[in-house]
């Protein structure tokens, strides 16, 4: 029903050495992240003595009872919400995991895909290791606890070392806080601070929510460590660069997010910008594909003249448990989740913006739901480049023969389509609405991959995402 790439997972933690409720802290704080994961949600705290960790499937707000939170007492805690896909959907998999290790009690939450996890996992049974999940974030927690002897924060960066893919990483233990981000910075995780209390998020808008003070960005390779000392950086990993998933500007995050010094909202509607002067087309109102369509259509009828108008109803109450019995009624997913307004597009001609086409399968349909409200002309414009290639670092993609952007030219993809024209923004273009640095991963959209050594494991799918 909902044809995009699906969201990864969001972390948070919140380290204090004052009396903090750390769990309710992490709790709203993971509220906010609800966007980036559905499947389950966790906290795990340090009451002084041990870590408990409580998760369990499902929202933030269905797995946490008031009840569930007094029993999560401590000032420092971690949380995660996570995104699995069908079948791997296992509250064995849900984080934070957590372990006793010879460094004290541990426990992690993850964001991201290792793509050396399986020869890691190879090498650690073979030492001996029992795995309780197939999660890749088990692998981290095994690498560090390893690395015992060389305290804490040398262990985990051994382990940032040895691990190749993405990763935005968490760590509690009873007497720090540890946030590390891979050396391509692929998943993003910021810093704030919240009166005395250090916070990590995967996102800008949970530091906002909690009433945190954005302190700055984790950079690529950087492992930072709260303590009772305050925070400190440790930056020893080599070839590091910045090459944030591009995907993140332009569908994950949420608009009120700024990461890595980019506003998410501005960013869109400047790509909307650009596609108007790449794809331009005389129309009499612009729209935009609800939610992360809108800033891009704003910014296309900034830069055309042509009014914006909103006339696509977007049904909130359509979740996860959404069922299609029938197929019938499957063909009519995309009317349960989206309501075109008949009168605001009668006898006009629409720019429809959508911020990415992945098998085409709601665009087919919103074209046709259009035509059907009596729209005299629909034309499909997308805020960016067709979607092409798979995704190793954690984003549900399917198959390569299923996405759109493989089926040949413009006019080819837009046979399928059905809509007056089509225009996706360019590779070029959607660097310039990112500020014009070419930092940043695009790998879905060309095939190129910053961890492209790593990649061949055979699989166009990668099933399992922490
Ligand atoms: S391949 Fe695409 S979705 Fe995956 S990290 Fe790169 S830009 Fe993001």
């Amino acid at each position: 029903m909902d044809d995009k790439l699906k969201e990864e997972c969001g972390v948070f933690g919140c380290y204090s050495n004052s009396p903090v409720d750390a769990s309710v802290v992490t709790y709203y704080g993971l509220y906010s992240l609800q966007h980036r994961g559905q499947e389950s949600a966790g906290i795990a705290v340090y009451n002084g003595k041990e870590i408990k960790v409580q998760k369990g499937m499902g929202l933030v707000s269905e797995v946490f009872s008031r009840e569930k939170l007094d029993k999560l007492k401590g000032s420092s805690a971690i949380g995660h919400v996570r995104y699995s896909t069908t079948g791997n959907s296992d509250i064995k998999n849900a984080q934070p995991l957590d372990a006793g290790t010879k460094l004290g009690p541990l426990s992690i939450s993850h964001n991201g895909n290792i793509v050396n996890a399986d020869v890691l996992r190879d090498l650690l049974e073979d030492t001996g290791r029992l795995f309780q999940t197939s999660s890749d974030s088990e692998v981290i927690l095994n690498l560090i606890a390893r690395a015992y002897k060389k305290g804490l924060s040398e262990a985990v960066s051994d382990a940032a070392n040895t691990i190749q893919g993405s990763y935005a990483i968490i760590i509690l233990s009873n007497d720090c806080m540890v946030g590390a981000r891979d050396r391509n910075g692929i998943r993003p995780l910021c810093i704030g601070k919240l009166n005395d209390a250090w916070i990590f998020s995967s996102e800008s808008c949970a530091l906002d929510t909690v009433g945190a003070e954005f302190v700055r960005d984790v950079k690529p390779g950087e492992i930072v460590i709260a303590d009772k000392d305050g925070l400190h950086s440790v930056n020893n990993m080599e070839r590091t660069s910045c090459q944030t998933c591009s995907f993140e500007y332009i569908y994950f995050a949420r608009p009120d997010s700024i990461i890595d010094e980019i506003d998410v909202y501005e960013m869109r509607s400047r790509s909307g910008e650009i596609l108007y002067d790449e794809s331009p087309v005389e129309a009499d109102i612009v729209t935009g594909v609800p939610d992360s369509g809108i800033p891009a259509a704003v910014g296309y009828s900034k830069k055309s003249g042509i009014p914006y108008e909103m006339t696509l109803i977007k049904n909130k109450y359509v979740g996860r448990t959404f069922i299609t019995p029938s197929q019938d009624m499957r063909e009519r997913a995309v009317n349960v989740k989206l309501n075109v307004m008949k009168n605001s597009v009668k006898g006009k001609r629409v720019v429809l913006i959508d911020d990415s086409v992945v098998r085409g399968t709601t665009s087919r349909k919103l074209v046709e739901m259009y035509r059907e409200a009596g729209a005299s002309e629909v034309h499909l414009r997308v805020a960016s480049p067709p979607v092409a290639y798979p995704c190793y670092f954690g984003i549900d993609t399917p198959y390569r023969t299923e996405l759109l952007g493989n089926e040949g030219s413009i006019e080819d993809m837009n046979k399928i389509i059905g809509a007056d024209s089509l225009g996706y923004i360019s590779r070029e273009g959607l660097v310039a609405s990112l500020g014009g640095q070419e930092s940043f991963c695009m790998g879905c959209f060309t095939g190129v991959y910053p961890v492209a050594a790593q990649i061949g494991r055979g699989k166009e799918v990668m099933g399992d995402h922490q």
